[in-house]
């Protein structure tokens, strides 16, 4: 007996020990892929910001501002293959604010103008594939031929959709200082008249912004902003100039992965990725 336990202890203690190693590197492994997840500074925030325009196969579109239908589906397609998570501005400021939580591979995916395309076309595809957007809408163009109808607008509300104003009459606002009040501050009123919501943040029209235009955003009630630029990472000092990365018609998927991090096409499917190093070392017995 003795013998027989002495035989299954030499096989036993390198099997153990073997194990041990494979659960440690499994654990680091995975550690290192975590801290590699948010590369940001202290009080900083990794969430790509995307800003599109029209999705629309209208050849007539400025091709900068007009994605086409079928780009956009590939794009929501590869963004759910990398594991992206919509979440919308309010969901990103409330984490930077109130330390709510977010998801794993966090994107915001915004419109600006509102034309009537984001929903007959975008709306549809990003239900497909469980991504919500941000749309920022021009007040006085609510109900207008080509543009969301409040009925549109109250069906993307329902849909966990964030609704922001875009201004009155999409007015360059650095350069019209006088108009500031009706564009920013009764822009939001109608907006909230007409779909009973309260609107939380301001796209900048053109995404230009001085002092005094993004201190009157904030004056007249708003909790954040957005703007256009190249940046992923945001922190509080950032909440009114929030950086989105424009998404121009005609660009193809290797750029567009371009304007992101956590992209990889020589990576399995992301549910794959985060399984641990021995089930990748058991497939491969
Ligand atoms: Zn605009």
């Amino acid at each position: 007996m003795a013998c027989h336990f002495k035989w299954l202890e030499s096989v036993m203690k390198p099997f153990i020990v073997f194990v041990s190693i494979i659960i440690i590197l499994s654990l680091t492994g995975l550690s290192a892929e975590v801290s590699a997840e948010g590369m940001e500074k202290e009080g900083e925030v990794t969430v790509p910001i995307l800003l599109y325009h029209r999705i629309s196969n209208d050849n007539s579109a400025d091709s900068r501002y007009a994605v086409s239908v079928t780009d956009f589906k590939d794009q929501m397609e590869q963004l759910r293959y990398w594991g992206y998570t919509s979440i919308t501005i309010k969901d990103l400021v409330d984490h930077i604010n109130k330390g709510n939580s977010l998801p794993q591979r966090p994107i915001v995916i915004t419109f600006d103008d509102g034309n009537l395309d984001v929903y007959e076309n975008a709306f549809p595809i990003m239900e497909r594939y469980g991504f919500t957007g941000t749309v920022y809408i021009v007040a006085n163009r609510l109900n207008s031929e080509g543009f969301l109808q409040a009925e549109e607008l109250q069906e993307l509300l329902n849909h966990g959709w964030e609704v922001g104003s875009h201004g009155m009459t999409h007015t360059e606002l650095t350069q019209n200082h006088a108009l500031v009040r009706n564009e920013i501050l009764q822009s939001r009123l109608d907006i909230e008249d007409a779909l009973g919501i309260k609107v939380f943040s301001f796209a900048y029209p053109f995404g230009t912004l001085d002092w005094y235009v993004s201190s009157k955003v904030f004056d007249y009630g708003y909790r954040a902003a957005v703007g256009v630029g190249n940046l992923t990472n945001h922190s509080y000092g950032t909440v009114f100039n929030l950086s989105r990365r424009e998404v121009q018609g005609g660009i193809d998927l290797e750029a567009f992965a371009e304007l992101l991090p956590w992209t990889n096409y020589f990576l399995p499917s992301p549910p794959r990725k985060y399984l641990p190093n021995w089930w990748l070392l058991i497939q491969c017995i």
